[in-house]
């Protein structure tokens, strides 16, 4: 009898060894991380502590180690009880006490890692929105659009893609003419093309204001190009018109003159050289001294001295009948200035491209 208790004691007490010595190596990776607390990251502090739960109800859960030593106290030799039941005691209440430090440092840990991350330092400089700043050619637009406003010219804006009778017909362009080849024009779906050119809002401004009018229309056209050092299949343009009566070629040289004196200097000349557009007649390219060398010739204007501006004419009597104009009370005039290329000349680009890239560090510089 003697020996059946005494082998249950000394298994009693080696259990008590076995499971203390389990936790040791169970607990000491947490030891070792609620030592290191602050160096964590705030996951890997809440990793721990779901792990260390996890441990806890190992060792003292219902299912634990600890309760199974519980249960022998009761089966133990009644003179070995008490010590031990003592033993038990003692062992779980060192498990708990380093169990609770445990978490309590890892609780710690993981509020300062909580707080200092929400900590809004108001000392520490902002981060600066980066300041922007319109395009150049935007810049060069609103410069023109200023000067003929200031000529009491009202600014038109028209859709980007036409009909055939507002981008051609209305135009006085025939079926036949070459400038609606698909080689120059982008066509879409059900007839409708990209606009070639910002004459359209010449017709939709008519039918809309009746004359006597004045406008200009700034905006993109599209033609069928090779993008090259001068070419691009996007670019921009001004139309103007002005419809009155009486309205001649005089009054048409004379705004354009006015025009050029404006944006490149009062001694600024022009030159009109007879051509053909089917919207206009007379028509004539508008030229202007070159703002560099003031017509001597320079790499600017190719040695040339003067600078092509763009094309004008007499508004087509046939272009004011297609808005129900009468062309014997009406006539007018009406131009069309490029944008990009002048954009370029006067900054001196040798490369058109560059104005659509949008490379910043090219803007940049005309912030
Ligand atoms: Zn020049």
């Amino acid at each position: 009898m003697n020996e059946l208790r005494d082998a249950a004691n000394i298994d009693s007490a080696t259990s008590i060894a076995a499971v203390r010595e389990a936790f040791e190596r169970e607990f000491e990776r947490f030891a070792r991380l609620a030592e290191r607390g602050e160096a964590l990251s705030l996951r890997e502090i809440e990793e721990a502590g779901r792990e260390l739960g996890e441990l806890k109800a190992r060792y003292t859960g219902r299912k634990s180690p600890l309760a199974a030593l519980k249960k022998q106290i009761g089966r133990v030799a009644a003179e070995e009880r008490a010590a031990f039941g003592q033993r038990v005691q003692r062992l779980e209440a060192e498990l708990s006490e380093r169990l609770e430090a445990a978490e309590r440092a890892l609780r710690d840990a993981g509020a300062r890692k909580r707080i200092e991350l929400e900590r809004l330092d108001v000392t520490l400089p902002g981060r600066r929105p980066r300041r922007g700043h319109l395009h150049p050619i935007t810049l060069l637009r609103q410069r023109m659009e200023d000067i003929f406003v200031a000529m009491g010219y009202a600014v038109e804006d028209g859709p980007e893609i036409e009909t055939d009778f507002y981008n051609f017909d209305a135009l006085n362009i025939p079926s036949a003419h070459p400038a609606r080849s698909a080689q120059d024009t982008f066509y879409t779906t059900d007839g409708l093309a990209l606009r070639t050119q910002t004459s359209p809002v010449q017709i939709h401004a008519m039918q809309r204001r009746r004359p006597p009018l004045r406008i200009i229309a700034p905006g993109k056209v599209f033609r069928r190009d090779t993008p090259d050092a001068t070419h691009n299949p996007m670019f921009f343009q001004i139309e103007g018109l002005l419809v009155d009566r009486h309205a001649t070629m005089a009054h048409l040289k004379g705004t354009i003159a006015e025009f050029v004196r404006r944006m490149f200097g009062p001694h600024t000349r022009t030159r009109f050289r007879p051509s053909y557009f089917p919207f206009t007649e007379p028509s004539a390219e508008v030229d202007y001294s070159c703002f560099v060398c003031d017509g001597r010739g320079c790499r600017v204007c190719k040695g040339a001295g003067w600078i092509e501006l763009g094309g004008s004419g007499m508004v087509h009597p046939n272009v004011l009948r297609a808005v129900e104009i009468d062309p014997e009370e009406f006539s007018g005039f009406a131009f069309g200035l490029g944008i990009d290329r002048m954009c370029a000349l006067m900054y001196g680009l040798d490369d058109i491209r560059l104005l659509y890239e949008n490379d910043v560090r090219f803007l940049e510089q005309f912030a």
